[in-house]
Parts: C-alpha cells; structure tokens; sequence
C-alpha cells in the first residue's frame, strides 16, 4: 500500500521549481512546502481589533496574514499591531496590501514600510497615466530600500486598462485574431510579468518577487496559471480571487487550486471565501489547510474519516460524534503541536455501522465503528489495525476522546524529549 508519506513525497518532487522567496523567515517557493496564507478583513485603523483577527488567523494555522493599508490611520496603525503581536509571542508575519497610495503611505510612514514584511501591489491600479511608472518605481525603491520582497499581484478586476487597449489593437493586426479572453489572460499574464521585468530594472532582486494572477473563474485560473509557471520561475501566489460565500466558494477554490497544485503549480495559497454571517473568517485557513491535506501535499492537523450515514444508522450519534472528534483535535493541536512531533499525521475514523465501519477503522490510527440498526449496542475500537477494546452506554463519545488523548501521549516523540 502506498503511504500518505511517500504520496507526499512524490507530489513534492513533481513541484515546479521556483525561486524562493523569504518573508520574514517564512519561506514561498523554492523547495518550502507550499505556505498557507490568509487576510484580515478588520479596519486596519483598528489597532485592537486587527491584532486580535490576525492571532486568531495565526492560532488557526496561517503562516503569513495580509492586511489592507489604504490610509493614513491604517498604515500609522501597522506597527502598533506589530508590537502588540510580539508582545504575543507571536511572529506572524505581516503583508501590506497597497492600491492607489501605497507609494505615499510607505513614504510617509517608514515604520509601517519596516513592520511589514512583504508589499503587495496591484500593477492595474498602482498609479494611472503619467504618475503610473513613477508610482510604481517609488514602491518598489522603497522595498528594496527596506529589504522586503513585493507581491506583484494582477487582478481581473483591475487589470491595466492601458495595457488592455494596447493588446486589443495588437490583436486586431493579427492574421488570426485572438477571442476575447484569451486577450484578456495574456493582458494580466503580461501585466505581472512586465512589472516584474520593470521591478528587476529597477534593482529588485528575483528573490523579493513573488507573482500573482487571480481571476475569479476556474477554468480561466487553470489556464491563466498554466501559461504563467511555463513562462516565469518566480514564486507564484495561488487563489481563486472572489471565490464566493459558503460550499460555493469553498468548491470553486479546491477544484481550481487542486488541479494547479496536482501539476505543481503554486508556492502559496489563499482561500479568498466571503465568510457567512457571523463564521469566523479562520474557516479559510482551515479550508486552506484541508486542502493541502487532503490532497497528500502537507499534513497540518489529524483529520477525521468519517462515513456519509445511510439509512442502517438509528440515530445521528456518529455525526455528532466525528464533529466532537473533529473539533476536539482541532482544538488541541496548538498544544499538541508544540509539544508532539508527526501528531499531525494522526488519522482518525469514526464510522456509522458494520458494512464499512471496521474496515475503514483498521486504516486509521485509531477508529471506531458504531452499532447500526439491528447491530448489538456496543462499538468496536480499533488501534493501529487491532481491535482493542469495545465501548458502550453514554459515554463513548468522552471515552473515544479519552482513547485519542492517550494514544498521542505515548505514540508521539515528546519534542521536549
Ligand atoms: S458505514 Fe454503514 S452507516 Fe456508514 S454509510 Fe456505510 S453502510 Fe451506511
């Protein structure tokens, strides 16, 4: 049987090779594994609040966090929330999102040009007219000035109207014009690669670049990405811009980012979900996270198995019993990942009735298989493919926990040890 580690190890090799980029001690690209990110969406200005979205973002796993600075107040803001993280302990770190005054405010606010780790700028509206190729050298002088790399970031929704018009008439004189979108695609390709052949000029290493082309349909991403690992080798930011709220967004994401990130393509993600009313905007990092897990590519938190139900369960007491194992390893982890090496790699089933319950259960580290109906009220439990006990009555579901509890105490390496 083929491991999880040795897929993992495959999938690795079948990366496309990137120059690495450091931010900030995080490494993207090169031969790092592919770093999960994600955005705030509190008012920068907000010192108090900011600070607390990006520990929790951080608390959830995200290695780096994105912020808005469109103003004054927001960039005088960013490195009082600098202070206050490490104050935290914690290092995150911190990437500014500049549109239309990103040149102004890092002029203006050095302290925010040196909290932050990483610029990111938006070729399609860093300037227009004949402030454009001045804006844009400002930002990218003040970066190398400050030794940060720039995440020169297309957008489909902000493309370079100039640009685009001049690739309109160029496409007109072709014997065989081109359709539409594809114009479009190789406008934001030509967008990106343009600004960073300009950012090179302009004394920026290729090691403080990272690319990004975003559009928010999939097949486009497919494509626009496609094309854009073959012809560059810097470090490439994924996400499938507005991706949406809900399954929707969740479903357009993956499919898109899978099928790029199965050809090795991308050095670093992000779920851009609209989160629904009152959800935690850390579901993207979980997204993003189960994402790379799921696929084999990183392993970041034990994951459950767990079947769909059917109509031989009597009640719903295994779907609440994989959320209470679910929630409860998810809630752990930022111990036990300081205190447990490879308890990532734990994996858990929790199974609805006998037809697959005790098969799928031997595969897992540890797995239960719950009784049917017509089964007898009792539930196997399985360690490391060994029936090892059977729990009944009203607690199995605290006992299972209690299993899991003590199986990563003595199966994983005390990192203290
Ligand atoms: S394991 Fe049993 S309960 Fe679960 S889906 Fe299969 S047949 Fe149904």
């Amino acid at each position: 049987m083929t491991s999880q580690t040795e897929i993992r190890v495959a999938s690795a090799a079948l990366r496309r090779a990137s120059i690495g980029v450091d931010v900030a001690g995080v490494r993207v690209g090169g031969s790092a594994p592919i770093v999960v990110q994600s955005m705030t969406n509190t008012d920068t200005a907000d010192v108090a609040g900011t600070t607390k979205q990006v520990a929790e973002l951080w608390r959830a796993g995200s290695e780096l966090v994105r912020l808005t600075v469109n103003s004054a107040e927001a960039a005088a803001a960013v490195p009082r929330i600098r202070e206050r993280l490490d104050m935290m302990g914690i290092g995150v770190p911190l990437i500014g999102d500049f549109h239309y005054n990103g040149h102004t405010l890092l002029t203006q606010e050095p302290a925010a040009a040196t909290a932050l780790a990483k610029y990111r700028i938006n070729p399609g509206n860093v300037g227009f007219g004949k402030k454009k190729d001045l804006q844009f050298s400002t930002i990218v002088e003040l970066a190398i000035r400050h030794g940060k790399p720039v995440r020169i970031g297309a957008n489909w929704g902000s493309l370079d109207q100039e640009l685009l018009a001049r690739m309109m008439d160029e496409n007109h004189e072709r014997a065989q014009p081109w359709d539409a979108p594809r114009v479009m695609r190789e406008a934001l390709i030509r967008s990106a690669l343009d600004s960073a052949a300009r950012a090179e000029e302009l004394g920026l290493a290729r090691e403080h670049i990272i690319l990004s082309c975003k559009v928010s349909g999939v097949q486009e991403l497919i494509a626009v990405y496609r094309d854009l690992a073959q012809r560059s080798d810097y470090a490439l930011h994924l996400g499938l811009t507005e991706a949406g709220i809900g399954s929707k967004g969740i479903v357009a994401s993956a499919a898109a980012l899978a099928v790029l990130l199965q050809e090795g393509i991308g050095d670093t993600i992000r779920i851009s979900l609209t989160p629904e009313p009152d959800e935690s905007r850390t579901r993207e990092v979980i997204v993003a996270q189960e994402l790379l897990q799921t696929m084999g590519l990183r392993a970041f938190t034990p994951m459950v198995t767990a079947c769909p139900g059917c109509g031989r369960t009597t009640s719903t007491f295994f779907q609440e019993l994989a959320k209470t194992v679910q929630d409860h390893v998810r809630a752990r982890m930022p111990e036990w990942r300081i205190q447990y090496d490879g308890v990532e790699n734990l994996t858990l089933a929790v199974m609805g009735c006998v037809v697959n319950g005790p098969g799928e259960s031997k595969h897992a580290n540890i797995g239960i298989s719950l009784p049917g109906s017509g089964e007898a009220p009792s539930a196997p439990v399985f360690i490391d493919g060994v029936k090892s006990r059977t729990l009944r009555g009203d607690s199995i579901a605290q006992d299972f926990v209690a299993l899991v509890e003590t199986y990563v105490a003595e199966k994983y390496r005390t990192k203290a040890g």
